[in-house]
């Protein structure tokens, strides 16, 4: 099992490497461009992939973040082509760094319903793949429900899914505390949530993990990370999510709220102890 945290790249993919290695991470998660920006973002392909070389030399995996100021599904029409284009940017940069996934939050419908809010979704996410035609695959995130938020079921997730023209080019990041405050993620009816969450109609889309604990309670439909152990979900629950043997070939990435990136460290080993690896 691959464990690792969100870190910056800002100083360059070859420094941020260094700082995996630093808190024990074996993959890394980072933003394309400023978390706060849509502006599609100039760079040089061939420079990101010599820096990327670090990545391939330490054996570190990457998943690539956008930016949470995009809404594929907002009604709102040049917000929707503004977000378009800055995701195909985000994946022509996740490419060249030779990242394997980039993470998109489902959208929000704003008002206008769920129906009409996944269509402009999945509308969207074909337009994406329609420009871009590197390796890099799209990855809807469940989210906590907030406001109009969609996707925060499975059932949600896979109507948006089954819209997607090319569907072996999209698959689910699946974030925990999103998952818990959303109700979705019920740790006391844990057979139930298997079962659902273990289906062959959803199981295989989900690529990516993120482990975070939630400052929230359950079902509260508020997305507040907490650090592992320290939130609602619990030392116990977080095991009994990490020790699941049919978990084990996903990638773990931890979002919890450290105050410097080397605090990343002990959540990484809290999360393989807790794991068993
Ligand atoms: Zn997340
Ligand atoms: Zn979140």
């Amino acid at each position: 099992m691959r464990i690792g945290c969100h870190l910056s790249v800002s100083k360059g993919f070859d420094k941020m490497v260094d700082r995996a290695l630093e808190v024990g991470a074996d993959v890394v998660q980072y933003f394309p461009k400023n978390p706060k920006s849509y502006r599609p973002k100039k760079f040089d392909p061939d420079e990101y992939r010599k820096l990327a070389e670090a990545a391939v030399k330490a054996d570190i995996r990457s998943v690539c973040h956008s930016p949470y100021v995009t809404n594929l599904s907002t009604p709102d029409p040049s917000l929707w082509e503004i977000s378009i284009a800055s995701i195909v940017n985000d994946l022509e940069i996740a490419d060249a760094y030779g990242t394997d996934y980039l993470v998109v939050h489902c959208g929000k419908h704003v008002g206008e319903g769920r129906e009409r809010g996944e269509q402009l979704m999945a509308e969207a996410i074909n337009r994406v793949l329609e420009q871009f035609d590197g390796k890099t695959m799209f990855l809807m995130e469940n989210t906590a429900g907030q406001g109009s938020e969609l996707g925060q079921t499975i059932e949600e997730l896979l109507s948006i899914y089954e819209r997607i023209e090319d569907k072996e080019r999209v698959g689910i990041c699946f974030d925990t505390c999103h998952a818990f405050a959303s109700g979705l993620l019920d740790f006391d009816d844990w057979d139930r949530f298997l079962e659902q969450f273990c289906d062959d109609a959803f199981f295989p889309l989900v690529k990516v993990i993120h482990l975070n604990d939630s400052m929230a309670p359950f079902g509260a439909r508020r997305d507040r990370h907490a650090l592992l152990g320290q939130g609602e979900i619990g030392e116990e629950n977080l095991r009994r999510f990490l020790t699941e043997p049919r978990f084990r070939h996903l990638p773990v990435i931890i979002e919890t709220p450290v105050e410097d990136e080397l605090e990343y460290a002990d959540e990484i080993r809290k999360a393989r102890a807790w794991a068993g690896v």
